[in-house]
């Protein structure tokens, strides 16, 4: 069986020890492993400080910004073969794969672009020239400066190549090596793109450590910045991860996030923003069988809608076909692991308890084209509450898989506002309404409580991506539960991996150090 190794200071290292089996999650058929260990981490992280910072500093934006786009081209060059791994590996259909693979090369390209705007420049202007002194000759300029550690990209299973590239995209343009930690279960899609990446990157760049994270972030030293995605168990365990605290490593942290949907009390279901709510809930209760951070997980509804828009999903969820998504009729495969499997059935159970079935009861499903008894499948599940405030797992305990709950409400836009808060804090939230009052009360209550608020309306429904897809050119991350970090948003995804300094001095100097 193929052993995957990984990329670190160098060289390609097979690691040593005990082993770790990568399964088809639809077949439970075994397709690599990983070692557990037996690699040398402090000689990477040394490698990436000594020879990876070098090579970065002594290249403009324009010339990182390069290097993104041959990572873009070779991405698109292998796409097939990425798509491939990411059915076999990931359970996701070509559908969700594509997701997943052409956004990191979308990202990466974006980045590219950015870098060629930047241009030459060594550092980044932050604002404006400020006059600090009695006259125009003393000034201050606030500036972003590349920073000298190491870039730590530690990722979720849901997304290899996605979560991969949007990371290093930022981190390479800003000057930082990286040294990216996929999730072991799906590395297989994530262990491609370092093969593919290596010849086309100055050595210490990018390194690469596949399977589990050991003792890697005992290496941690000043400077160094973490980018982790994940769940907030084990984000916990880094905020509080002694080396982290000693040398005070900046840490970024996208975790849970229990995103919800409010149809307005304006929009009817069969109007162009109606369908267009729907087809935003639906799409991500099974894109990447709802394993994606943004999907909606609560859905609010006014009380006159309640059972329209609980009909119209039956219905659309009736015709899924959940099963091998190898298979061309398959919409949702399964989802990434076994214990995922049991995390859902776990959270459903949890719902079950509070909440009446609308569809799908709870989860069981006779996936098409799998051996009897294989696989982590769990079919899609709607619930609902009449008391959406107050049902506790609903509000606290996301359910990562294809389940989401529905709920009535009075369509009172303050309400709605309170039942984004109630989570405590998410990646995105939608809205859909062509009432500016209400959508200006809503969003004036629940921007505090978001990253990332989606308005969808009848005149942008014909081009709206949906919520559940990140954009470069906006933020990803959310307050409180969702971690509390920012990716993205075009320059500002740089910000993490650059110090700012305030410049203070005679004017003209300044303005001369920022050319
Ligand atoms: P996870 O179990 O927390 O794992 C995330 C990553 O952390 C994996 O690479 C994992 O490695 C690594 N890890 C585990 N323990 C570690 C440690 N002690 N030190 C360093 N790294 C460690 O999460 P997951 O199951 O992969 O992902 C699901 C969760 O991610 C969900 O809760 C979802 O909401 C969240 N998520 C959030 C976002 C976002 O942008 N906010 C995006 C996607 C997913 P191994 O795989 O080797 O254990």
């Amino acid at each position: 069986m193929q052993l995957l190794a990984s990329y670190l200071a160098g060289s390609w290292s097979s690691g040593s020890g005990s082993r770790t089996q990568l399964v088809n999650p639809a077949t439970e058929e075994a397709l690599a492993e990983v070692s557990n260990g037996g690699h040398d981490l402090a000689g990477a992280f040394a490698h990436a400080r000594e020879v990876g910072g070098r090579e970065l500093a002594q290249m403009s934006f324009a010339q990182r910004g390069a290097l993104l786009a041959s990572l873009a081209k070779a991405i698109h060059g292998a796409r097939e073969d990425l798509i491939a791994l990411a059915v076999a590996n990931g359970g996701n259909t070509r559908s969700d794969a594509k997701f997943d693979i052409d956004g990191g090369a979308v990202t990466l390209s974006h980045y590219a672009e950015l870098g060629t705007k930047l241009g030459a420049a060594s550092s980044l202007a932050d604002g404006e020239p400020i006059q600090v002194g009695r006259t125009a000759r003393m000034g201050g300029q606030h500036v972003w400066a590349r920073r000298r550690g190491v870039a730590v990209h530690i990722n979720a299973f849901n997304f290899p190549a996605w979560g991969t590239c949007e990371k290093l995209a930022c981190a390479i343009l800003a000057g930082m090596p990286v040294i990216s930690k996929p999730a072991t279960a799906t590395a297989l899609v994530a262990h491609r793109l370092a093969q593919l990446f290596e010849p086309l990157l100055p050595k210490g760049v990018l390194q690469m450590l596949i399977g589990p994270a050991g003792s890697m972030l005992d290496n941690v030293a000043a400077g160094d910045v973490i980018a982790f995605t994940g769940g907030s168990s084990t984000a916990r365990s880094l905020r509080t991860h002694a080396k982290i605290i000693e040398h005070g490593v900046r840490l970024n942290i996208e975790a849970d996030s229990l995103n919800a949907a409010i149809l307005g009390p304006d929009i009817e279901l069969s109007s162009e923003a109606g369908q267009l709510f729907l087809v935003d809930v639906v799409r991500d209760m099974t894109q990447k069988t709802g394993q994606k951070c943004t999907a909606i997980r609560r859905v609010l509804v006014p009380e006159a809608r309640f059972g329209e828009v609980c009909d119209a999903m039956k219905e659309r969820l009736s015709s899924l076909v959940v099963g091998d998504p190898s298979r061309e009729e398959v919409r949702m495969g399964p989802v990434a692991t076994a214990a995922q499997r049991d995390d859902v059935r776990a959270g459903i159970a949890r719902l079950a308890d509070v909440t009446d079935s609308v569809y799908g009861g709870t989860g069981d499903v006779t996936p098409v084209g799998v051996p009897g008894g294989k696989g982590f499948f769990v079919g899609p599940v709607v619930r609902s509450t009449k008391s959406p405030m107050d049902c506790a797992p609903l509000n606290s305990h996301e359910v990562f898989g294809p389940v989401s709950t529905v709920a009535p409400y009075s369509g009172d836009a303050a309400f709605a506002a309170a039942f984004i808060a109630r989570s405590e804090g998410c990646l995105v939230s939608s809205a859909y309404s062509d009432d500016r009052d209400w959508v200006q009360s809503f969003v004036t209550a629940a921007a505090p409580w978001a990253g990332r608020l989606y308005l969808g309306s009848s005149k942008m429904a014909s081009q709206s991506p949906g919520p559940g897809t990140v954009l470069p050119s906006l933020l990803h991350g959310g307050p409180g539960r969702a971690g509390g970090g920012e990716e993205l948003g075009g320059e500002r995804g740089m910000h993490l991996y650059m110090q700012r300094c305030a410049l203070e001095g005679d004017a003209s100097v300044l303005k001369s150090l920022l050319g």
